[in-house]
């Protein structure tokens, strides 16, 4: 051997050894302990039969969670940005005009990425905090007669929440397509893809669902696999080509990409979770302690950015008093409480504060804690 090793980068790091941080922002929320200990599962191949059976699993639990029967339901390799690029890749062919619905930065994200795989894509837009109503869309809808109407349920950016029910009608009447992005509400708030005729839905793991982030789950209806299936190019993106990704997912369980085998022993330990605890009980746990923040905040004399019938549960904006600066406050709590709460960003930057109560977080004592040590640090 003529060449030398070159050892200017060999640090010696030591051991990991992370805070031990409350994640009370906008996501990830600290995962349940159970759903780390399967983290730390033994391994298996990714064509075991063992982990056939896991991934068999994961795809009925995660009907539960989009309460739907969609035979396409499976969770991507890739955080919630994989499978929101992955229900756009798939469903847009080059010249189909999009319409996307925009209260927030996530919207303008979905804007986008339609726009790179080749949509001609509208906006309808209402400032952050505010949400989209349903006769304004079907306005929307008639003027640009979409063969895609995007949305987002909880939009983390402003602490809205869009309501679905009754825009699934809508697309239907038009042949549209219905996706609406739930990456930080599913599994904390009320959701109904059957009910509420919503065609491509998809998520994160790591907010609501209170799973290291990493894996996305998403579900597309018979409208969306229709189009899927009459389209006239392959998707372009070879990665999140659900065609390929359901070979594997379902028979003949051909290799495509090598599944992160331990993230998916984590996703079925977070979903079953959820299935041990009920839809109905965990819609009920977020929003009770929502409320309660709610009315703390209310004693310390702050007040929330979103007005309370469209205020999300899984996500507060919090208003910064005048003249109180936001990201010194934001300092404080992770460094003197270890508690991990975000500001806000582009029109709402040094504004509001972001405060996320996901998944397993979502707990009274959760609360409490961040009400005291707010209470301590405020000026
Ligand atoms: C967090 C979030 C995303 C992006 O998810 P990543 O896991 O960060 O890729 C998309 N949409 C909404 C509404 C989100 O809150």
């Amino acid at each position: 051997m003529t060449q030398k090793i070159n050892d200017a980068h060999r640090i010696q790091p030591r051991q990991l050894d992370m805070p031990p941080r409350l994640l009370l922002g906008p996501g990830p929320s600290n995962a349940h302990p159970r759903v780390l200990q399967a983290l730390a599962m033994r391994q298996v191949g990714h064509l075991d039969p063992a982990f056939l059976e896991v991934m068999a699993e994961e795809m009925e639990l995660l009907r539960y969670l989009f309460q739907c029967d969609n035979e396409v339901t499976i969770p991507i390799s890739g955080t919630g940005t994989a499978a929101m690029e992955a229900s756009l890749a798939n469903i847009i062919e080059p010249g189909d005009v999009v319409l996307v619905g925009i209260i927030g930065y996530f919207g303008q994200r979905l804007a986008d990425i339609a726009a790179r795989y080749g949509a001609d894509v509208r906006t309808i837009e209402k400032p952050w905090g505010q949400v989209l109503e349903l006769d304004e869309l079907v306005t929307a809808v008639e003027q640009h007669r979409p063969s895609v109407l995007a949305l987002v349920h909880g939009e983390t950016s402003s602490g809205a929440c869009q309501p679905i029910e009754g825009i699934g009608e809508l697309c239907q009447e038009f042949d549209c397509l219905l996706l609406v992005d739930t990456v930080a509400s599913l599994g904390g708030i009320p959701f109904f893809t059957n009910d509420w005729k919503v065609d491509i839905v998809y998520t994160g793991s790591q907010k609501c669902i209170s799973c290291p982030p990493g894996i996305a789950p998403l579900t597309f209806g018979p409208r969306a696999v229709r189009k899927l299936e009459q389209r006239k190019l392959d998707v372009s993106n070879w990665y999140l080509d659900l065609n390929l990704l359901m070979k594997y997912w379902g028979n003949p369980h051909v290799y495509h990409h090598t599944a992160p085998i331990n993230s998916n022993y984590a996703l079925r330990e977070a979903l079953r979770l959820i299935t041990e605890e009920g839809l109905a009980a965990r819609w009920a746990r977020h929003l009770e302690s929502a409320e309660l923040f709610w009315q703390g905040l209310e004693r310390l004399g702050l007040s929330c950015y979103v007005a309370p019938e469209l205020r999300l549960p899984s996500l507060t904006t919090v208003c910064v008093p005048e003249g109180v600066d936001a990201k010194k406050i934001a300092g404080r709590l992770l460094n003197e409480y270890n508690i991990e709460i975000a500001g806000g960003f582009g029109p709402l930057a040094g504004k509001v504060w972001r405060v996320g109560l996901m998944g397993f977080n979502s707990r009274r004592e959760n609360v409490t804690l961040l009400l005291e040590a707010l209470r301590q640090v405020l000026p």
